[in-house]
């Protein structure tokens, strides 16, 4: 889609002025010296005193008369050009500005790590392409089943955008096309939009696909002329955009597809290892609490082979989202393994963690009702300092009172012991205490055959 930008008129320039005066003046002394001529032909002719004959003094007076109106009508001619060329050239020095803008936008949008970045980028041109208009950018979320309001500005208070647009409600969206929302009856209106507000609304579209959707919105009696005259700015606008939307949808999907398990939508184990690395390191320096939550579905092998895999993998998926639901948001859950999860809480003690863990159970036990199976996880439950002091122990504790809650039956939640030493202090400085020891494999006690 390539729009053209119109221009603005802006004010002439100094030079210009002064090229203006030299014609006006020059028309001037012609209009002047003419005048001066034909009355000395004139003075003459009455004194009698004129050396030539009658044929030249009319000759030299039709000649002055025409130099006159020749000046006369040419003067204002000549001016109204100027002004024309005048004007001409304004208009290209405000496209090459505005080109100039667009091109600084998108090198700006290149750069853009996220939706944030784009929408202050958005913000800081469109405040100059789209002077005196409300603007809002919309993007798909995640299941593109709806656009959010990522950022609007310039609106009035009475009539904020919506937050959310569905496609179905959208002309623009439903045509693939700009689309103007007129005000009066008789016109096609969005059903997202305010009954008296007038808006021109423009897909964003890149690489065959829709990423968004730009608003522009107008007040006060000629709102539908101004947006009208604005609307190849704001297609422009939305075209530079468009490309930048579409490679930060495309930045997040690959951050995703690295970061989460594609099956339960978890953190990998990767992840997982940095952020308790991270919590760790915070736990040293701050004293604060870390708890880690070992959990592994009960015989998910026998669910596997007599409900099918297809089954198994759903039970996974759901098990995943019961425990999302029940975790804060400082709380990360990660898919450690085939059927292992591994949650970790920071500045959750013992006790906290191990009634989560106890709710999370109940919340998993309950899937068995859905798929017609017994369903359930076992649970092992690390604390530092409560359980170890060695930072490096605290997956492989959580992972041997996971074995014991195996042993005992199954089903059911166990935490690590505290240790016997009650004197013996979380102590930051301790070698054992590196955070890069914490994750070491051969910290996980393997559980195999049991019970
Ligand atoms: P236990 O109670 O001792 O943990 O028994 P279990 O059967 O759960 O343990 P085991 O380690 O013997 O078997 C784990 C099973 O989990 C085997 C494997 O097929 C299944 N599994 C691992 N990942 C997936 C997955 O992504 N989808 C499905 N459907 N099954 C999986
Ligand atoms: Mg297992
Ligand atoms: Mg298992």
């Amino acid at each position: 889609m390539n729009r053209a930008t119109p221009a603005p008129r802006e004010a002439p320039r100094e030079h210009r002025g002064t090229s203006d005066a030299q014609v006006f003046w020059t028309v001037m002394l012609v209009i002047v010296l003419s005048i001066v001529g034909i009355a000395l032909q004139l003075a003459e002719r009455l004194q009698g005193a004129s050396a030539y004959s009658d044929l030249v003094f009319w000759i030299q007076l039709v000649i002055g008369t025409m130099i006159l109106i020749g000046a006369i009508t040419a003067g204002p001619l000549a001016i109204r050009v100027m002004n024309q060329r005048r004007a001409a050239t304004a208009d290209a020095d405000n496209s090459r500005k505005q080109v100039e803008q667009l091109f600084q936008m998108t090198d700006m949008l290149q750069s853009s790590m996220d939706y944030a970045d784009a929408n202050a980028v958005l913000r800081a041109t469109a405040e100059h392409l789209l002077l005196g208009f409300g603007v809002a950018l919309y993007v798909f979320n995640n299941s593109r089943d709806r656009l959010d309001l990522s950022a609007a500005w310039n609106w009035p208070e009475d009539k904020l955008p919506p937050d959310t647009v569905a496609p179905s409600h959208c002309w623009a969206l439903k045509r693939g096309k700009l689309h103007t929302n007129r005000a009066g009856p008789g016109s096609l209106r969005c059903a997202h939009q305010d009954a008296n507000i007038v808006t021109t609304e423009i897909p964003m579209m890149a690489r065959g696909e829709v990423h968004g959707l730009l608003v522009v919105q107008a007040g006060g009696q000629d709102a539908e002329t101004r947006l009208d005259v604005a609307s190849h700015m704001a297609g422009a606008v939305a075209d530079a955009m468009s490309l930048a939307l579409s490679n930060i949808g495309l930045g997040e999907k690959l951050r995703t597809q690295a970061l989460r398990d594609p099956l339960t939508g978890l953190y990998n184990r990767r992840y997982m290892e940095d952020v308790l690395e991270r919590y760790v390191s915070l736990a040293q320096r701050t004293g604060s609490a870390v708890a880690a939550i070992m959990i592994d579905l009960d015989h998910f092998k026998r669910l596997n082979d007599e409900h099918g895999h297809a089954v198994g993998d759903a039970v996974l998926r759901e098990a995943a989202t019961a425990i999302v639901g029940a975790i804060r948001q400082c709380d990360v859950a990660c898919r450690y393994g085939g059927e292992e999860l591994v949650l970790l809480l920071p500045d959750s003690t013992l006790t906290d963690a191990v009634s989560k863990a106890e709710m999370i159970r109940i919340l998993i036990e309950k899937l068995s009702d859905v798929h017609g199976a017994r369903i359930s996880a076992s649970f092992g439950v690390a604390a530092i300092p409560e359980t170890t002091t060695q930072v490096s122990d605290l997956l492989g504790m959580a992972d041997a009172a996971l074995y014991k809650a195996k042993q005992g039956g199954r089903n059911r939640v166990n935490s690590a012991p505290r240790p016997s030493n009650s004197q013996e202090r979380y102590d930051p400085e301790s070698p054992g205490s590196d955070s890069r020891r914490l994750m070491a494999p051969s910290a996980v006690i393997r559980r195999k055959d049991v019970g």
